[in-house]
């Protein structure tokens, strides 16, 4: 673990325009910086870097945050490795913290796994270019496959001699310990003395992390030995989990995130063939069939993605299964599919880059219209069939997440089907019943936060509670710490000595305003993100008296501080455009600071009033008799109601 004062050093140094002058080219714009976003190929500049707030922001792709966050979008880092890259660029000593025996054995032992399989990458490498069998087989092989050595070399390809143990002994006499050898697989142990290579005569491709460390090897024989598997892969171990990786992902991920699409292929050669065509966004899964954990690799970078099916319609049907996956986690799908007898590899080696890049693009057809009508064709004239073609077919419109585009799909589907839209929604919503018993789970999910602001669309989908709760955290970030005037209803005495409500102005700081506010109808934000960060908040203005919001995004992990940039940023969405009006339109949202704090506590007070209502009114329904208590309790909350209307209608 990098020790806290390393980060904290980190975060002192790092100046936000300077890292990202790095990789973007940024010009003075007032007293920002902006420039061409480097997540799309736009024309005009809508990215934004604020050397005040020490925050960027991308406003064609919504995302946003803090120095090490752009390195974590832009070079994909981990949070580790954005830190140790901000450490050198800084010229900062990294301290690590202790950590306990378990701890350190458990790491030195992967990081040993690690250093094995680096050495053997090297050393297949090696024996590929530089030894005569290596020479004659491997890369004659390769060449014959129409692989040129530029690509060999991207890919780090290699041999391993068709010999008992050549690289076992190679890697023992280097020092490297038989024990990770064979935990990463690489030498099979027999017996007492018995040990081989397991990948002996095969043409080796290594398979890296995202972040470019070799976590295994696929190897492809080379003689016609039937028995033989074709493709031999690393077995599972503490560095290689094959349903986590993608072969390809380390090369591929600048240009999915630049292109904002995805190729998804089957195997090695298919990923290889394609860079030598020009197109880099691409990944295989590899012989396994496409897992979650695979997809949200993807997710990451993208929102969509291209699936690759081979000509034989055979296997179709069941590759289409592992569609609903990706559908699952609200990314579009096309498809292409090849032509009879061709895959991806043997079509990229047959054709011009210039016709491949033209075959799939005139060939993507959307996931749910390409099933809806291979579906209808299997089924043609045969009842049974259909029924079941038409369950299968809601079953996957049934896994996106959003409702308007289910909609949509369901219109489509019925015209290409050619049944009633009717049929399609009921049994849409006969599924959906018997998901109902999952539906708090994925309530809890599609609460996240990070998902509220991802994109417009998005945006237009969260409740007007979210909204009120977004509006909270912005106000408490512009102006927590400004002192406001405050008009709030108090009990006075009036000339006949009778008590009414009359309003009183009164100063205060906005977070005190916001905070007694809340606290007086115990109202807690539900979004969990907003919750923590309010909570953060509001203690860290009340404690510290040197609160500033840029240290105070330092503090909070990543994510969250991308949210809050999101969230601060939205002022500059307009200046962008208006640099001119800047000033006068941060005046003017100032004068009205206090107006606009009041509207919004009291906005969400008789949101929350109107949500309890609505449940009470439910309750009431249920219950035959004795609802006398529910019903007092409306009639409470509806008058309570009404006092804050009158208050908002007052502040409005
Ligand atoms: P051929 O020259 O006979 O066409 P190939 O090397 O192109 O052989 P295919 O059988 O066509 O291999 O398979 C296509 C892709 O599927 C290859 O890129 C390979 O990476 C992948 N593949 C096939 N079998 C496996 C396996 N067992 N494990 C991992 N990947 C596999
Ligand atoms: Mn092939």
């Amino acid at each position: 673990m990098i020790a806290k004062e390393t980060i904290d050093k980190v975060f002192d140094a790092a100046r936000v325009e300077e890292v990202i002058g790095d990789f973007v080219q940024l010009k003075k714009s007032g007293s920002n910086f902006k420039g061409l976003s480097p997540f799309t190929d736009e024309r005009t500049p809508s990215f934004m870097v604020s050397p005040v707030k020490q925050i960027w922001k991308d406003f064609s792709s919504g995302k946003g945050g803090n120095a090490v966050a752009f390195l974590m979008e832009h070079e994909h880092f981990s949070y580790p490795e954005a830190i140790k890259y901000l450490a050198k660029k800084y010229g900062i000593e990294i301290e690590e913290t202790e950590q306990n025996d378990e701890q350190k054995e458990k790491a030195s032992e992967r990081e040993s796994m690690f250093l094995v399989s680096e050495f053997a990458r090297e050393y297949f490498e090696e024996t590929l270019y530089h030894t005569s069998s290596g020479k004659a087989i491997g890369l004659s092989y390769f060449k014959e496959r129409g692989f040129k050595d530029e690509i060999i070399k991207k890919f780090h390809l290699g041999y391993c001699l068709d010999e008992w143990d050549a690289f076992t002994k190679a890697a023992l006499d280097k020092g490297y310990q038989l024990e990770f050898l064979e935990k990463t697989g690489l030498t099979i142990i027999k017996g007492e003395q018995k040990r081989f290579d397991r990948f002996k005569g095969r043409v080796m491709f290594p398979i890296h992390s995202m972040s470019g460390r070799v976590l295994g090897f696929g190897g492809r024989i080379l003689n016609n030995d039937k028995k033989a598997a074709k493709y031999l892969n690393s077995p599972e171990s503490d560095i290689y989990h094959k349903s986590k990786v993608l072969y390809g992902l380390y090369q591929a991920k600048q240009a999915i995130a630049k292109l904002d699409n995805c190729y998804l292929v089957e195997g090695y050669t298919d990923v290889i063939q394609f860079h030598q065509s020009g197109i880099t966004n691409v990944v295989a899964s590899s012989g396994t069939a496409l897992t979650s954990e695979q997809i949200r690799l993807i997710n990451r970078l993208t929102r969509n993605i291209t699936v690759l099916f081979d000509g034989d319609a055979a296997g179709l049907r069941a590759s289409m299964r592992g569609i609903d996956l990706i559908l699952e986690q609200g990314m579009n799908v096309k498809v292409v599919t090849f032509p009879q007898g061709e895959d991806p590899d043997s079509f990229a080696t047959k054709n011009s880059p210039e016709e491949l890049q033209y075959f799939l693009d005139t060939n993507a057809k959307d996931f749910i219209q390409f099933k809806a009508s291979v579906l209808v064709d299997q089924a043609q004239g045969d009842p049974v069939k259909k029924a079941d073609t038409i369950r299968d077919i809601v079953h996957s419109i049934n896994k996106i997440p959003d409702n308007i585009q289910r909609t949509v799909y369901i219109q489509e589907c019925a015209r290409i089907m050619d049944i009633s839209e009717e049929v399609l929604f009921n049994s849409l919503a006969q599924l959906g019943k018997k998901e109902i018993a999952e539906a708090g789970k994925a309530q809890k999910k599609s609460q996240k936060a990070f998902e509220v602001v991802r994109s417009e669309q998005q945006v237009e989908k969260v409740d007007a509670q979210q909204f009120l709760e977004r509006k909270i955290i912005e106000l408490l970030l512009l102006y927590g710490l400004e002192e406001g005037e405050f008009q709030d209803m108090v009990l006075k005495e009036d000339d006949k000595g009778e008590l009414v409500m009359e309003p009183e102005v009164h100063g205060a700081r906005v977070f005190e305003k916001i905070y007694l506010d809340l606290q007086q109808d115990e109202v807690e934000l539900s979004n969990p993100v907003f919750r923590q960060v309010y909570v953060r908040l509001i203690e860290e203005m009340h404690t510290n008296e040197h609160f500033t919001v840029d240290g105070f995004l330092n503090q909070v992990e990543a994510e969250v501080a991308s949210e809050l940039s999101s969230i601060l940023m939205d002022d500059e969405r307009y200046a962008l455009h208006n640099w001119d009006k800047n000033n006068i339109f941060v005046k003017e949202k100032k004068a009205g600071m206090a107006q606009l704090v009041s509207e919004t506590i009291l906005s969400l007070r008789c949101h929350l009033i109107d949500k309890r209502v609505d449940q009470l009114q439910g309750e009431i329904l249920k219950i035959e008799d004795g609802s006398h208590e529910l019903l007092e309790e409306i009639m409470n909350y509806h008058h309570l109601k009404r006092l804050l209307s009158n208050k908002l209608n007052r502040v409005l």
